[in-house]
């Protein structure tokens, strides 16, 4: 993993080597989107990612966005920030208000809340279902044996905008089966989209289907947390 050279820089670079893993692997290059993962980074950096011509954005942590984005909304329209970490139910509202994306649906209560923040707010966040492919105890999502029933209660019971799965396989083991697993599910729902693949993993996740890879160090750097 190269993290020389600026922000701007970096993300040329992993554009073009995302374009050329995904014509390596018999995929559109156009439908493996890159998401800056902004973390812990400071409003400066997404600044620089965005002048340099990224708009998809991503974050773990309702509050830290809140802090970070509404102005950056403000001056860049086309920018989409999705939710990649765990929401608690209290902030559903906060979450439909901000993020164009929601990436953690993983149960009833939280389904529940979000249906109703979305019909009050009409607003429609692009919902993924994360799946906890490697069943963590400790991890959120919701297990690959609960999952069909899950997607299917999400969508004919809240009626809610699933247009795809979402993992984080566990660290240190081969993300392959991992992201396979998630494919599979996805596909026997007709889900078209595939949040998978971070910094250290994202070529594997080319090769799986992965329509939405979350890159933060490679792009930002090293987190200091
Ligand atoms: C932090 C984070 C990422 C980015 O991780 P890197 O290894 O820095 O690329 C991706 N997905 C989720 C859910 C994260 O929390």
């Amino acid at each position: 993993m190269t993290e020389t050279g600026t922000i701007g820089e970096r993300l040329a670079s992993l554009r073009a080597r995302i374009a050329e893993l995904a014509r390596a692997a018999g995929r559109d290059p156009a439908e493996t989107a890159l998401m800056a993962v902004s973390k812990t980074h400071p409003a400066a950096s997404v600044a620089a990612a965005l002048a340099a011509g990224q708009r998809l954005f991503g974050e773990n942590r309702v509050q830290e966005a809140a802090a970070k984005y509404p102005a950056l909304q403000q001056s860049y329209p086309d920018l989409r920030l999705h939710l990649i970490g765990p929401l608690q139910r209290n902030k559903a509202a906060a979450a439909v208000a901000l993020f164009d994306g929601i990436e953690t649906l993983d149960r009833p209560a939280l389904a529940e809340a979000l249906a109703r923040e979305i019909e009050r707010q009409q607003r429609r966040p692009d919902l993924f279902i994360e799946v906890n492919t490697g069943e963590e105890p400790q991890k959120s999502g919701v297990w690959p044996a609960a999952a069909d029933a899950f997607i299917t209660q999400c969508r004919d019971q809240w009626r809610l905008p699933v247009v795809g799965l979402m993992c984080i396989p566990p660290e240190g083991e081969e993300p392959a089966p991992h992201f396979a697993l998630l494919r599979d599910i996805a596909r026997r729902h007709g889900l078209k989209r595939l949040s998978m693949g971070m910094s250290a993993d994202y070529d594997t996740a080319i090769r799986f289907g992965s329509t939405e890879l979350r890159l933060g160090t490679a792009i930002f750097g090293a987190r200091g947390t």
